[in-house]
């Protein structure tokens, strides 16, 4: 496994997928995904040029985060326990899973200063997927209004693992509308620019599709 030579892999395909679809390479955020890896390899992450790395647990970030700490930008992309934002939530930079107003709730008490949140949509309605029906979007962000430590930067959503391009672009495109909904509104706390879509498997299909934060863990650092 050699994460730099990864790298190099994935943006050449970001690089063609921007073509394709008249996008520039600077909008793309990429996040390393470092779940399955020791620390060691989020070093060499790091050492490889990717300045935002994502975790899904409390206890995997935390460990990272203490070794790591600084020299990376957090972003914590798993399911979030209420009874756990204390211990994470003034270390990461963004919050990829925003899904419930009591989270919303608990995170604005114990933030010290806004945090960057992604709202988590469930574009495909499978029932093992965490995040908020389409449908329940506008009314969750306006809920959550009353939160002054939330602010929404964008949506999030994963694509169901099957073969079916089509199928995979459709759930992107559909987070895309979504998005451009939400912006329509004018919130001032939800600007709602980004998109958290594609990873190992389809972040080429996402970012012709207007991801704007694209999460690869095992193409990028092994499992
Ligand atoms: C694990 C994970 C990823 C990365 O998955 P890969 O397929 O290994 O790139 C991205 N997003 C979320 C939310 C994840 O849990």
């Amino acid at each position: 496994m050699d994460v730099a030579k990864n790298l190099t892999e994935i943006e050449a395909n970001i690089k063609r997928a921007c073509e394709k679809s008249n996008r520039s390479f600077e909008e793309i955020m990429i996040i390393g995904v470092t779940k399955y890896v020791t620390i060691e390899r989020a070093e060499e992450t790091i050492d490889a040029g990717i300045e935002n790395l994502g975790e899904n647990r409390n206890e995997g970030f935390l460990e990272k985060y203490e070794k790591i700490g600084n020299r990376a930008n957090w972003h914590f992309i798993g399911t979030l326990q209420s009874r756990k934002v204390k211990d994470i939530i003034n270390k990461v930079d963004y919050l990829h899973s925003l899904d419930r107003v009591s989270l919303a709730k608990e995170i604005n008490k114990r933030a010290e200063k806004p945090v960057k949140c992604f709202v988590q949509v469930n574009v495909s309605g499978e029932e093992s997927k965490h995040g908020l029906a389409k449908e329940a979007v506008i009314s969750f962000v306006e809920e959550i209004k009353k939160f002054p430590n939330i602010q929404v930067v964008g949506l999030m959503t994963m694509a169901p693992h099957i073969d079916d391009k089509h199928e995979i672009r459709k759930v992107f495109r559909q987070l895309a509308e979504l998005r451009d909904e939400v912006r329509t509104k004018n919130y001032s706390h939800a600007p709602c620019e980004y998109l958290s879509m594609g990873m190992s498997n389809d972040y080429s299909i996402a970012i012709e599709e207007g991801a704007t934060h694209i999460r690869i863990g095992s193409k990028l650092v092994g499992k």
